[in-house]
């Protein structure tokens, strides 16, 4: 038999050392070794964030911005160099680009809020994809309800691809804004984003990628895809929740309006009328989450340590590894066979409903997500309620993958039908 050369670079890679800079990973649960496949909801921190979190509350906590003291400019210059590391990480030409958030879902909101009611009126289109996480859905219903714009939709084909044609004939001279992710929650979908911003920009519409299953596990350069608008969550790098990006090109930023009101956003205050400072700072009102910012800074720099060329190239070789003994269950059903899948696989065992599957898996120490994923049209289009997925990550090894099908034949064997 010839041996795949991509195999032989699974070791290399060393995910057996890598797990060990993730204290989470060292426990057990019900009695097993924990093996963590839920990486897609969130993943676990290595040492290397915790400590900055720490340090950065045991010694130079302060507010950004406004102070003049020592703790105050230690604060204000990590974060900013935050901001820094990055915009230099996703490909952004300048830190001005970085808005810092809450996650991908407050990204998303802020664009419908500011640059879609300015830009989005009576009768324009939003078109989406149907593999859509509902952060990217439900914001473009809220705009498109309040000035009369309506939402379009892209449909996947039974693989849970969106064909490039079917995504093209979805626009319109009427579509101002493009939604898509990068990669599905849902599915693993890897959506051809290059050539669907290159069609949709030629339509003349703007286009928003949703990357929060992207950045963690490809290379990703918003320059090179020239994407109008970048969504990603730090809790899915490795970083702390709470803490997330909206990318934007730099002209685009420049003429939107503020979305919240607050200090830090302002150049001057009176009565009459305020002045708004210019991006980043004019989205970013009040007390931003400063120790999130220097933790997602550490997760930066953990992951240029790995190099995302070779986290992309060991998880693709993890999950294919899954994806083929996984199909050697019996009565598994996976859902969604995309052309090309990043991080995620969705499956459904007949005769066990995927929460139970999920509590069974638990007992064994194997954590999945059961549920909808906040993507019922995906649900509806594959016809279940739910789905059982694992997702993969920097730490996982095959060891996990065979810890996963054991306890699914277990379950099976004592619960499936
Ligand atoms: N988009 C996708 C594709 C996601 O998977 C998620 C999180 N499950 C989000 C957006 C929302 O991310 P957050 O909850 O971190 O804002």
């Amino acid at each position: 038999m010839a041996v795949n050369p991509d195999r032989l670079k699974l070791p290399q890679f060393d995910a057996r050392r890598i797990r060990r800079d993730f204290p989470a990973l060292a426990q057990k649960i019900h009695g097993h070794q924990l093996v963590y496949l839920d990486n897609a909801a969130t993943t676990q921190k290595p040492n290397p964030v915790i400590d900055a979190l720490t340090d950065y509350y045991r010694s130079y906590n302060a507010n950004v911005h406004r102070g003049v003291h020592t703790l105050s400019e230690l604060a204000t210059e990590r974060y900013e160099a935050a901001r820094h590391n990055l915009a230099q990480f996703i490909g952004a030409s300048q830190p001005e680009e970085i808005i810092f958030l809450r996650g991908a879902t407050e990204a998303i909101n802020l664009v419908a809020a500011s640059w879609g009611l300015a830009n989005i009126g009576a009768g324009d289109e939003i078109l989406l994809t149907e593999l859509e996480h509902h952060s990217n859905i439900v914001p473009w219903q809220l705009l498109a309800e309040r000035v009369g714009a309506r939402v379009v939709v892209a449909p996947i084909d039974q693989q849970g691809n969106v064909a490039p044609e079917t995504f093209s004939r979805a626009l319109s001279e009427r579509t101002r804004l493009v939604g898509i992710a990068q990669v599905s929650n849902a599915l693993g979908t890897v959506n051809p984003i290059t050539e669907m911003i290159r069609s949709a920009h030629a339509a003349g519409a703007r286009v928003l990628i949703d990357g929060a299953q992207a950045v963690g596990h490809m290379p990703v350069d918003v320059r090179e895809l020239d994407c109008d608008f970048y969504a990603l969550s730090g809790h899915k790098m490795y970083a702390p929740m709470g803490i997330g990006a909206l990318y934007a090109k730099k002209d685009l930023l420049e003429r939107m309006p503020p979305w919240q009101g607050g200090g830090d956003m302002i150049r001057a205050v009176n009565f009459t009328r305020s002045l708004y400072a210019d991006p980043p700072q004019r989205f970013e009102a009040g007390t931003p989450n400063v120790a999130g910012a220097i933790g997602l800074a550490a997760a930066i720099a953990y992951l240029k340590t790995l190099g995302m060329e070779a986290v992309a190239t060991h998880e693709k070789i993890l999950l294919d590894y899954a994806l083929e003994r996984l199909v050697m269950v019996p009565g598994l059903r996976l859902i969604g066979t995309p052309r090309k899948r990043a991080g995620v696989i969705s499956f459904w065992v007949e005769g066990l409903h995927p929460h139970d599957l999920g509590t069974l898996l638990d007992h064994a120490g194997v954590a999945i997500r059961t549920g909808h994923h906040c993507a019922m049209p995906v649900m509806d289009h594959f016809q279940v309620p739910a789905t059982a997925r694992a997702s993969f990550g920097v730490y996982n090894t095959q060891e996990d993958v065979h810890a996963l099908i054991a306890a699914l034949n277990q379950a099976r064997e004592v619960f499936g039908g």
